[in-house]
């Protein structure tokens, strides 16, 4: 890795080309301290693809001072200046829409397909970030006579995102392009799974007229994050990821006094009542549990089945039989997630589950990767390990319940709390559902229920951590603070140099 462009070159499956992941500080690459540095595997070819530095306080220090220098005058740039930049960021983006799509589907073993969905996501938030410019309105009053009252938006100064596996791209644009436009200077922190989306993130944001130093990249792991959020001057951090640290990081990073926003894992609920239509349900389900191999956090994981839907049951196993391995299903991150994932389905299967669709031992033809096939859980008890715990792979587990308030019980008990939904024809059992669901995004006949910008994305419970909302108007408030100035003018004579 070179400070020029990254382009990765792969168009295919099979390209293999070793990269290496070092630190974006001040718009240059740079090592860490430390030295030290991991494999990043591709997950389709169980080989390494590149390796990722390690980094520790002192390189956070290196890139809060480069975004500190950097953002002073960044925060002077009118926002219609700074939105611009991610109107630039758009285009480029989709210019190089086939790239960024390969690069994530090796580091991440996505499908191509599903990868370039995930880009294409990415770019409407980054249309968002382009947006605020015309949103960024903060509100004035005359509050009384010859007494006006307003509100302005300002920059926190500098912040910082910590960002999973599973979405290397989008994840971060959840929280770059409102972070930016509002002002800010940034540190992004990848997972050390998949660096390279963000990386090259780093150089179009470059290419686009960011100035060097707004936008950081830190490589590396739990040590780097902890400084991050030990970093008394960095003003506020959002984190996306698993719920145990999500719930550590937004405790350690309040110490500091903070903004903290951390979103945590899930165990999504899928209720499916006897009128449900049997197509669109049955298809729908079996995308949100495959889809991504169910490395997703607004993915199905429980299938609440209320009464005769069995009908819907046999469509869904049919379906999910026929998915093809390395087309419909990609490859799972790690061989220890694999091992994971097919742990939850050993202990289901000797604790007297019925695997009625079993995704152990499906591969690909010819390929060292890890692979786990959609796996169904049948007839399963409501307390068992597969039915409460996040399995993050796409296996899906089926509970059994006479009555719509059975399933909604069932759902309310989980500590989790980000996604659930309802698939039935009725508008009333649809409302008393979605009224119902301890669940932050609530879906009616999709399974996936991601709202799109400009709402924001966020669930309950033990699914986040923090106030407010990630991406849409709602990120735009995480990232500033409110200024209100009150102002009051004596009268001037009407002869004045204007005049
Ligand atoms: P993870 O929690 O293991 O890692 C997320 C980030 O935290 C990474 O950058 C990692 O380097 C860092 N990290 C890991 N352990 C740490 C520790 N002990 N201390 C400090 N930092 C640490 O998550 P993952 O495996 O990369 O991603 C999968 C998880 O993310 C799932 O639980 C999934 O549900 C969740 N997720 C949630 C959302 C959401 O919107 N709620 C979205 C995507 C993923």
């Amino acid at each position: 890795m070179t400070n020029s462009n990254f382009d990765f070159p792969a168009r295919d499956y099979d390209f293999t080309e070793y990269v290496e992941a070092k630190n974006w500080i001040g718009g240059e690459w740079t090592p860490s301290s430390t030295g030290r540095t991991e494999p990043v595997y591709n997950p389709r070819h169980g080989e390494a693809m590149g390796s990722v530095v390690f980094s520790d306080a002192s390189d956070v220090q290196a890139a809060f001072e480069a975004a500190q220098k950097a953002q002073k005058d960044w925060a002077q740039w009118p926002i219609r200046e700074r939105a611009e930049v991610l109107y630039k960021l758009k285009s480029l983006m989709e210019e190089n829409l086939d790239e960024l799509s390969w690069l994530l589907s090796h580091e991440n073993g996505k499908t191509f397909d599903q990868a370039k969905a995930s880009v294409l996501k990415g770019i409407e938030c980054v249309e968002m970030g382009a947006s605020l410019q015309n949103m960024a309105d903060g509100g004035q009053l005359d509050v009384s006579r010859g007494v006006n009252c307003r509100v302005v938006h300002e920059p926190l100064g500098v912040v910082a995102g910590v960002v999973p596996f599973n979405f290397p791209t989008m994840v971060p644009l959840w929280m770059i392009p409102q972070a930016l436009v509002a002002g800010n200077g940034f540190i992004l922190k990848p997972s050390e799974r998949v660096p390279f989306g963000s990386m090259r993130l780093g150089e179009l944001l470059q290419q686009a007229g960011l100035p060097d130093g707004v936008f950081n990249i830190i490589n590396g792991g739990k040590e780097s994050v902890q400084a991050i959020a030990d970093h008394e001057g960095i003003k506020a951090a959002a984190f996306v990821g698993s719920t145990p640290v999500a719930k550590l990081l937004y405790e350690r990073g309040s110490k500091t006094g903070k903004k903290m926003l951390c979103l945590g894992g899930a165990k999504n609920h899928l209720v499916v009542v006897p009128d449900a239509d049997r197509e669109l349900s049955s298809s729908n389900i079996v995308s949100s549990f495959t889809g991504c191999a169910g490395q997703r956090c607004m993915a199905a994981a429980v299938l609440l089945a209320v009464g005769d839907t069995q009908h819907i049951i046999d469509d869904v196993i049919e379906k999910a039989q026929q998915l093809e391995m390395g087309v419909d299903i990609g490859a799972i991150v790690t061989e220890e997630s694999k091992e994971r994932i097919v742990g939850y389905i050993d202990q289901a299967e000797a604790a007297g589950v019925d695997v009625a669709v079993d995704g152990r031992g499906k591969e690909v033809a010819g390929s060292d990767g890890w692979w786990v096939g959609p796996t169904i859980l049948d007839n399963v008890e409501p307390g068992m390990p597969c039915a409460t715990e996040e399995i993050f792979g796409p296996v899906l587990t089926i509970i059994r319940v006479d009555t719509l308030d059975e399933a909604l019980e069932i759902e309310n008990e989980s500590p989790f709390g980000n996604a659930a939904a309802i698939y039935t024809t009725s508008g009333g059992i649809a409302e008393r559902a979605v009224n119902r669901f301890e669940a932050g995004m609530c879906g009616v006949n999709i399974g996936v229920p991601v709202p799109r910008e400009p709402f924001a994305f966020g669930g309950w419970n033990d699914s986040k951590f923090g106030h407010g909302d990630m991406t849409g108007w709602d990120g735009f408030l995480f990232w500033t603070r409110p200024r209100k100035v009150t102002s009051k003018w004596a009268l001037q004579s009407d002869e004045t140099w204007m005049s």
